[in-house]
């Protein structure tokens, strides 16, 4: 068996940062942990943390560090994650954010950052194709759809497009990506832990790339 792995995945939305998560984690067998994925289960689960949080995601806006740190605090304590790593996937947003996951990983910290670089005009094109898969967030787009309508290839479920989607909101979150998340590519710059991966081409391609850095990265 592959060695585990501990990785953080950096890119603005649409950068294929879920698509090449899902593939990381099944490469390394180790959990693909999308703070994303689990607020739509919280959303779908309609408990009065998830119609909180719908309306936030709806919005474009973020859902506030003590509360994100607190999810990923609790699972990044559970034995799957301890014992082989993880892939993280929209985590950390902030700068308070990745100064609380450094406290949660001081046992146990990062191998690596990946960060997928795409440029906004492309991502942009990108997000408004987007379609997901409601019950296990398989992405599609409208060049990519599933074999058979708009049902999942993996179980079934219904494709759709997210309600967070829109372009009013899409614009919202770059902007929001840009002034936040941006900054913490020099963050881990300087922490000696960030890879720069060119995400323009086939998921494979990407794919490939990612694979290199982390071997890189390992080979020292
Ligand atoms: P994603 O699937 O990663 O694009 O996340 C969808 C939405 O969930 C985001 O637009 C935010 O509203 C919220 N969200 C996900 N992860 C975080 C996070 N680490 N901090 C704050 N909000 C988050
Ligand atoms: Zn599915």
């Amino acid at each position: 068996m592959t060695a585990g792995v501990r990785l953080v995945m950096l890119g603005r939305q649409g950068a294929g940062k879920g698509t090449q998560a899902v593939r990381l984690g099944q490469h390394f067998v180790v959990p693909h942990i999308s703070t994303g994925d689990m607020l739509r289960a919280a959303v779908a689960s309609g408990t009065e943390f998830g119609l909180k949080a719908r309306s936030v995601m709806d919005g474009g806006g973020l859902v506030s560090d003590e509360i994100m740190v607190g999810i990923v605090d609790e699972r990044l304590n559970e034995s799957d994650t301890t014992k082989r790593g993880y892939i993280l996937d929209g985590f950390p947003r902030t700068e308070a954010q990745a100064l609380a996951l450094e406290k949660i990983t001081a046992d146990r910290p990062l191998d690596v950052v990946l960060n997928l670089e795409v440029p906004e005009d492309v991502v942009l094109e990108r997000i408004t194709k987007r379609r997901v898969c409601k019950t296990c967030g398989q992405i599609y787009s409208v060049d990519t759809p599933p074999k058979n309508g708009w049902i999942c290839d993996v179980d079934g479920g219904e494709v759709v497009q997210r309600d967070d989607d829109t372009e009013d909101a899409v614009r919202k979150r770059l902007d929001l990506y840009a002034a936040e998340t941006l900054p913490l590519v020099s963050f881990y710059e300087e922490r000696g832990l960030l890879s720069e991966i060119d995400g323009i081409g086939s998921p494979e391609e990407v794919f490939a790339r990612l694979l290199a850095s982390v071997a890189a990265r390992r080979a020292g």
